[in-house]
């Protein structure tokens, strides 16, 4: 049996920068974009903040989406008759190694684009392992600034874990929280910040 030609120019994107930068907003919006344009596409996520199968953004908007678990592959999301033109997965950070060797495998085998949008670091400043293969492997990778800052004012780039009003460094990589005034929430700093780990 002769493989179906690939599309050519499918391409994996990956977008990142720190908490509230924007992420989810552009997800959607390209989402909203490609499918205005009659593309037939999927919306992925993982432990997205709402607890819910759906992106959910800071300002608002909201779309339902397809919660990924750890032994999903994504392949078998596209492979059932539907035409599928572009995959957007929103938190890719916490998608797992294997994911992203799919995501790979969907551009070049299967001729899908792929948007993935993540942080890139976790909040003791390492990379997060999926976003460190979506840096190996990606076509693109874009940084996004969507003004995000410290409270110095300096623009924000690494994620803080606040507890009981300071900066913790160790403890399980994922937990999901917040950043507003939680017990436990999230602070984007700069970096001076991030290492002296004044949070204002
Ligand atoms: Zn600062």
């Amino acid at each position: 049996m002769t493989p179906t030609p690939v599309r050519s120019g499918a391409r994996l994107k990956f977008y990142y920068g720190p908490m509230d930068c924007g992420k989810s907003t552009l997800a959607l919006q390209i989402h909203y974009n490609h499918a205005r344009q009659g593309r037939n596409g999927l919306l992925l996520t993982r432990n997205d903040r709402s607890g819910r199968s759906s992106v959910t953004t800071r300002i608002g908007l909201t779309k339902q989406a397809v919660e990924v678990g750890d032994h999903q592959g994504l392949v078998d999301l596209v492979d059932d008759g539907t035409r599928i033109d572009y995959v957007i997965c929103d938190e890719a950070q916490f998608f797992t190694v294997a994911h992203v060797e799919q995501m790979a495998d969907l551009v070049d085998e299967h001729g899908v684009d792929v948007y993935a949008f993540g942080l890139a670091t976790d909040f003791t400043s390492s990379m997060f392992p999926a976003s460190a293969r979506l840096f190996e492997l990606a076509d693109e990778v874009l940084r996004l600034q969507v003004e995000v800052l410290c409270w110095c004012g300096a623009a924000g780039v690494l994620n803080g874990r606040v507890a009981g009003g300071q900066l913790v460094r160790e403890g399980e990589r994922i937990l999901v929280g917040d950043t507003d005034d939680a017990e436990l929430h999230y602070q984007v700093l700069c970096r001076k910040h991030y290492r002296s780990g004044e949070l204002a």
